[in-house]
């Protein structure tokens, strides 16, 4: 694959850039971060607090639906949320390992354990749908916002429902959360899934009554197709990835329920204990959607890394060329192929990498290998299973500390010494969970 002219320019002028194109580990640090309140006319503009909390109530309306038909979210009240663990063994294994200093506290957000999609998806994706019913039943005088929401797991809600149909394009997860959901609360569900979606994942979704398309082409086709296919059917609404305001405001959510969970277990965020967060990117929505929520919370108090697979990193290339949507990895010389299954987007959402454009923090990159080794280590250290493209966060805490640009970093935005011990460092874990045991196998037993 040939590296453009725009690629090569940028290059020049950026070594990070000069990493990817030869395909070597690196941080990208984001040189238009801005302070959140000199941008708070504009991010308002687009997605206001008001529209995040209003997610979080819509979210709170569907509690009793959500308990009544999942059982396992019984101790969350119908919640979809993850716990937040301490990984101190993790932390010093990943310090030793990669001879690097981790100061702070090294913790796990653990998405790959929520309920019913078992990944990061299950805050977006799911968040959309009961939306889409939502406007759907009560346009048709089905339902109201006083109602208690169980009530859409009757037998003639479900009915009503099947006369539409919801599409998505994936490369795995987001067709998982979509076509669970959908497909129990009764819609017709067509999810279009890329070459990169793993064969367990189009079985799951086949065995639930969900239509699988596939296709032999990276995610921008399947996404492209599903949109053509549901633009033609005036009953199919399509979950768009690559630009849905539902879906991000799904995933910002994530932050005010993390701030709970911090309060409850007494830890403080503020300028002398500051909080670092790295999240994996695949089309850029989960991480964008986490990181707008916290800095609209936290503002300069959060410092957010997204991370990628050196053959795949989009929103790296996205925000870098500020071409937003029509960067791609191919114009980098990259095939875009990685083990990463749920980070192999190989053009970032164009939404995404212009809202978060003065608010990211950064970018690091880390080679496939790497997410097998962190794998294998969370397992034996914390006993905890986390999929591959989860393990892509762990390269966050080692570079903070293993490259200078990350050190000047810290050094321009107060993270002295001192603020750094007394850090939270989150791993964002996206996803594990609905994995089943001989996929485990394989992962255990894969090097690179
Ligand atoms: C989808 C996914 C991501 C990234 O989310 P995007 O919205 O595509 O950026 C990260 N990890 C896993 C396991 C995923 O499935």
């Amino acid at each position: 694959m040939e590296v453009k002219e725009y690629a090569k320019r940028l290059a020049a002028a950026n070594p990070a850039v000069q990493d990817v194109i030869d395909r070597k580990e690196t941080i990208w640090i984001n040189d238009r971060l801005l302070p959140v309140d000199l941008i708070d006319g504009l991010c308002q503009l687009v997605v206001s607090d008001e529209d995040i909390a209003d997610a979080e109530d819509r979210l709170a309306r569907f509690a009793p639906y959500i308990r009544k038909c999942f059982p396992e979210t019984e101790e969350t009240g119908g919640l979809i949320e993850s716990p937040l663990k301490c990984i101190p063994n993790m932390q010093q294994k990943l310090a030793d390992r990669e001879n690097v200093d981790i100061p702070g506290m090294l913790m796990l957000k653990m998405d790959s354990h929520l309920a019913i999609a078992g990944s990061v998806k299950a805050r977006g994706g799911i968040y959309e749908v009961l939306k889409h019913a939502e406007t759907l039943a009560m346009e048709a005088g089905l339902l109201t916002r006083e109602d208690n929401y169980a009530r859409l797991a009757d037998d003639e809600m479900k009915k009503f429902f099947g006369q539409y149909t919801v599409q998505v394009g994936s490369t795995g997860n987001l067709g998982l959360s979509i076509g669970i959901m959908s497909a129990f609360l009764g819609f017709r569900v067509k999810v279009h899934m890329s070459a990169d979606a793993k064969q367990w994942k189009k079985d799951m979704l086949c065995s639930k009554g969900v239509e699988v398309i596939e296709y032999e082409d990276d995610y921008s086709r399947a996404v492209e197709e599903g949109r053509r296919d549901s633009d033609r059917d005036p009953m199919s609404y399509f979950v768009d990835d690559e630009y849905s305001v539902d879906l991000f405001l799904g995933y910002a959510v994530a932050a005010h329920r993390l701030q709970e969970q911090m309060e409850q277990m007494h830890i403080t965020i503020d300028e002398e204990h500051p909080l670092i967060v790295y999240v994996p990117a695949g089309v850029g929505g989960a991480p964008g959607g986490v990181c707008y929520g916290l800095k609209r919370l936290y503002k300069e108090n959060v410092h957010v890394f997204f991370t990628e697979p050196v053959m795949c990193p989009s929103l790296l290339a996205g925000f870098a060329s500020q071409r937003y949507e029509r960067a791609n990895v191919h114009d980098f010389g990259l095939s875009g192929i990685t083990h990463a299954d749920g980070l192999a987007c190989a053009s970032p959402s164009g939404f995404v990498t212009r809202i978060d454009n003065n608010l990211v923090s950064g970018d690091l990159t880390l080679n496939d290998d790497k997410l097998y080794d962190y794998m294998r280590m969370l397992m034996e250290t914390e006993d905890v299973r986390i999929e591959p493209s989860s393990c892509a966060a762990f390269i966050g805490p080692v570079g903070l500390s293993r490259y200078p640009a990350a050190g000047e970093y810290c050094r321009k935005h107060g993270l002295t010494r001192e603020r750094l011990e007394n850090a939270v460092q989150i791993c964002w874990a996206t996803g594990g969970r609905l994995v089943p045991e001989e996929i485990w196998e394989e992962y255990l037993n894969t090097r690179l």
